[in-house]
């Protein structure tokens, strides 16, 4: 499952957390007021925003791991500041409670927050980050396709089962949920609690469109459409 406009809405909080990380570390944030972040890993966001400035890939490479533990930092002092909002989407709370319960299903993270900041975020919006066991993050690489293989991997790892094709089902709000789960033959919905319309994402074809993961038993009825619940890995 993706985070942000999936799980919950931040209130801009991501996009100061990272401002402060890239001043702190890289000594400029320019740039970043107009970016989107929807869909792409912090790591890109990083390289694309230093890169335009003229900064080598060898040398943002370098100061990573600092920019990762920044961005922990500022995104823990920020949410414990109360100036933003950090909110469930509707339904998303009870729905990874359910999905929590279910025998067989091991409930991931593709998200293009780094592994330092999702359960962050999470936390903040009331979601227990344990009950997401396993995950793939944007600290891991600049391409969000390389997300999946990793969170199944991790997932066969951490259950012993083997999960392949439409037995992992990719939750997300943008056009790059949608490619990064079709990439590995995963089936896709796509939700428009982020800042995508369906005229937007339809194109991309994804397996099914929802307005948000509001009705519990509706969303669970559409993760184990076709697959048997004992295989299914909603990631
Ligand atoms: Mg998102």
């Amino acid at each position: 499952m993706d985070i942000d406009g999936t799980l919950l809405r931040a209130g801009g909080i991501g996009r100061a957390s990272v401002r402060l990380a890239l001043e702190e570390v890289y000594g400029s944030s320019a740039g970043i007021d107009d970016y989107r972040f929807g869909g792409r890993t912090d790591r890109a966001t990083v390289h694309r925003l230093l890169g335009v400035q003229g900064w080598a890939s060898e040398a943002i490479e370098e100061r990573f791991e600092d920019f990762h533990a920044a961005l922990a930092h500022h995104l823990t002092q920020l949410i414990a500041s109360g100036a933003f909002e950090i909110i469930a989407c509707p339904g998303t709370l009870p729905l990874i409670d359910a999905l929590h319960g279910v025998e067989g299903v091991v409930l991931g993270l593709v998200t293009g927050n780094t592994a330092g900041s999702a359960p962050l975020k999470l936390a903040a919006a009331g979601f227990d980050p344990l009950h997401f066991p396993i995950g793939a993050f944007g600290d891991e690489s600049q391409e969000r396709n390389d997300l999946p293989p990793l969170a199944v991997a991790r997932a066969e790892q951490l259950s012993g089962a083997r999960f392949h094709g439409s037995q992992v089902v990719v939750i997300g709000d943008t056009p790059d949920d949608i490619r990064c789960g079709r990439h590995i033959g995963a089936r896709t919905i796509s939700v428009l609690t982020g800042w995508y319309s369906a005229e937007q994402l339809n194109p991309h074809q994804p397996d099914l469109v929802l307005d948000d993961l509001q009705d519990t038993n509706a969303v669970l009825q559409a993760i184990f459409a076709t697959d048997n619940a004992q295989e299914k890995r909603p990631s």
